[in-house]
């Protein structure tokens, strides 16, 4: 029923076609929508190319910008040249449901949501966690995982559970909630990288006490670097979503129902298998 709604959705919008559909209609788009369309289809492209600025606009224009920072894995990171994870999968099931491409470009952290505000991006899939103060910059879909932030320590290390950060040194991502929720902890000493990665080669290194830092990405961590644990004791509890232009309501609706698609047809947990074992 509801790929149905989108399937009419995507043939409106080519039929409506130009100003608002802009540019590069997709093969698999013209497919959706049924051959008749597809010579209107060609026709979009030309319409589409003579109004240039609403294929700046990319989800105008049959393809979907995401931005991300692909230094968290298993959620985003590179291999070779490819940007895989359990965001980039996610992303690119929406896409496909919603007849549209996606591309993917990789930045730091901290520039996402300006990219998304400024329009460079139609959103961001980052592992990012839903907080009010990112809710007054733009707008979140329906949650898509659970997460925590959790605290990395050397084995043997003093610190046992969150109480004990008081006045530690504390490496965190830029930006991130680590970064925002270890601001909270008493005299803490806050040393801030651009990768959690360079958080946690601190750690090892002695330069910092411990990491706050996403549970999946310190597992990934924690594997990858001999004499580190994580506490039991997670530091919040919080949410992923992915996040859109405030007020781009039309994209955060198609995206929310192919959020509810991928998990109500037990996709989104087979990309999730694909990518976290379990313990
Ligand atoms: N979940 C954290 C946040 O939203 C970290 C995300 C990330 O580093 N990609 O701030």
């Amino acid at each position: 029923m509801k790929k149905n709604k989108i399937a009419v959705a995507v043939a409106l919008c080519m039929a409506a076609v130009l100003t608002a559909c802009g540019g590069t209609a997709k093969t698999e788009t013209t497919k959706a929508a049924g051959a008749e369309t597809t010579k209107a289809g060609a026709e979009t492209t030309k319409a589409g190319a003579e109004t240039t600025k609403a294929a700046e606009s990319s989800a105008a224009g049959g393809k979907l910008v995401m931005v991300t920072n692909a230094e968290f894995p298993p959620y985003e990171y590179h291999d070779n040249n490819d940007i895989v994870g359990i965001d980039a999968d996610i992303a690119k099931a929406i896409a496909d449901k919603m007849g549209m491409e996606l591309e993917i470009q990789d930045m730091a952290f901290d520039s996402l949501i300006p990219a998304v505000q400024s329009g460079k991006a139609d959103f961001t899939a980052a592992g990012m966690t839903v907080n009010e103060d990112r809710k007054k910059n733009v707008d979140f879909t329906d949650t898509y995982a659970q997460a925590a932030q959790v605290i990395i320590v050397k084995e043997g290390s003093e610190i046992k559970a969150p109480a004990d950060l008081d006045g530690k040194k504390i490496g965190v991502q830029t930006g991130t909630t680590g970064d925002i929720y270890a601001g909270d902890i008493k005299d803490a000493n806050i040393q801030r990288f651009n990768k959690g990665m360079e958080a946690v080669m601190a750690l090892t290194q002695g330069k910092v006490d411990a990491v706050v830092i996403d549970r999946e990405p310190a597992k990934v961590f924690v594997k990858e670097n001999a004499g580190l644990k994580i506490l039991d004791e997670a530091f919040t509890e919080e949410e992923y979503a992915i996040a859109v232009k405030k007020g781009n309501t039309e994209l955060l609706e198609k995206m929310n129902a192919a959020i509810k698609e991928l998990k109500d047809s037990g996709e989104l947990q087979k990309i999730v298998d694909k990518y976290i074992t379990a313990e």
